[in-house]
């Protein structure tokens, strides 16, 4: 049975609750529904805690999708900890500060794809500093000013919305396609969108997975880092946020 993944919808979805359906050989989790968002993409899995009805806590190091099967999640317990029984129910809580500062920098990464008009060649997401690699043969002169731009979108505050339309839907309106800097997955009938801004004053519009905050204004500002050359056509931007590590 596919576990209904229920970040999609609600990525401000920090705790619920959910019935255990499997255990695994290797002591992996698997839920009927979950909060929990799985490594793919470019982001990592979440982590937190399972607490049964008894309150005995299970400790989650990270989220996975098992032999690459999307529809499936697994959470993976940290060691040694005691697992709760299949059928069972159980609360599951999301490190709410981690996967924040992961929402924040996953949307702080579509607006660098905007303010650097390069094909994506990969990219990854963390608490601290994200990064994308471009296909981009020389690195733009005025880096200051495109850190301006990128502050300029948060500082306005724009909308991040999810959008859902079907590949049909999709094939009718080409226009949508040819506003995307990636070409959308195709084969499972629906696709997801997030939309940031609105109408013809929309920034940017791609097919993403990932978990993104309400409005560009909750990422905070940021400051792009070092640009390395890694190939001969391929650049890896860095992106910090500027309020600098954690506490
Ligand atoms: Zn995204």
């Amino acid at each position: 049975m596919a576990t209904v993944f229920l970040f999609r919808d609600d990525p401000y979805l920090f705790e619920t609750d959910a019935v255990v359906t499997a255990v695994n050989d290797l002591g992996g989790i698997v839920l009927d529904r979950t909060n929990f968002y799985a490594t793919s993409g470019g982001q990592p899995g979440d982590s937190g805690v399972l607490v049964a009805q008894d309150g005995a806590e299970t400790a989650i190091a990270t989220t996975v999708h098992p032999d690459g099967d999307k529809t499936e999640i697994v959470h993976v317990p940290a060691e040694d900890q005691g697992l709760p029984s299949v059928g069972s129910r159980v609360a599951v809580r999301i490190d709410k500060a981690r996967r924040l500062r992961l929402m924040r920098m996953h949307t702080a990464l579509h607006l660098l794809s905007v303010v650097f008009p390069f094909p994506v060649t990969g990219g990854s997401v963390g608490t601290e500093k994200g990064r994308l690699d471009f296909d981009m043969p020389e690195v733009p002169e005025d880096v200051a000013a495109l850190e301006a731009a990128l502050n300029g979108f948060v500082a306005a505050d724009h909308p991040v919305v999810t959008e859902w339309i079907s590949e049909d839907e999709l094939d009718a309106n080409p226009e949508l396609v040819k506003t995307m800097k990636v070409q959308p997955p195709r084969g499972q009938g629906r696709i997801r969108l997030i939309r940031i801004g609105t109408g013809a004053a929309t920034i940017d519009l791609q097919p993403c997975g990932g978990t993104h905050v309400r409005s560009t204004g909750e990422i905070g500002r940021l400051r792009i880092g070092k640009i390395e050359k890694k190939g001969r056509e391929n650049r890896r931007v860095s992106l910090f946020f500027e309020e600098g590590k954690p506490n």
